[in-house]
């Protein structure tokens, strides 16, 4: 039995059914949890509960897997994509890795030994 999910039955589910949705399902139900109109429902008690579970569980949840998605999409942009070799002989990937010492420059793990 694969029937689609919809926010009306998931606010209906029990708590661990609720934490058992995957994150497809959560995303599925993304329009639903955006736009749940709980004054459809019964009752203002009822609207209620089904506004707590969609603000305090669906939404943060679906609002993370978001963020999760947008960083995987745009990995950040190294300003050595492909390393640079510094005079301790380490390879780093940014210019704030980058010190300067007496002797050359050097990554920060080697900065007191190049110092001296
Ligand atoms: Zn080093």
């Amino acid at each position: 039995m694969t029937e689609r999910l919809t926010i009306n039955s998931v606010v209906e589910m029990d708590q661990a059914q609720r934490d058992a949705l995957t994150d497809a399902q959560i995303m599925d139900l993304a329009y639903g949890i955006d736009y749940y109109d709980p004054w459809m429902s019964n009752g203002a008690q009822e609207a209620k509960r089904q506004t707590q579970i969609i603000d305090n569980e669906l939404a943060p949840r679906l609002a993370a897997i978001k963020a999760a998605r947008a960083q995987a999409r745009t990995p950040r942009k190294h300003d050595y994509p492909n390393g640079r070799t510094l005079d301790c002989g380490c390879t780093i990937y940014d210019t704030h890795e980058v010190m300067s010492t007496q002797n050359g420059t050097s990554c920060a793990d080697c900065y007191d030994q190049m110092s001296y």
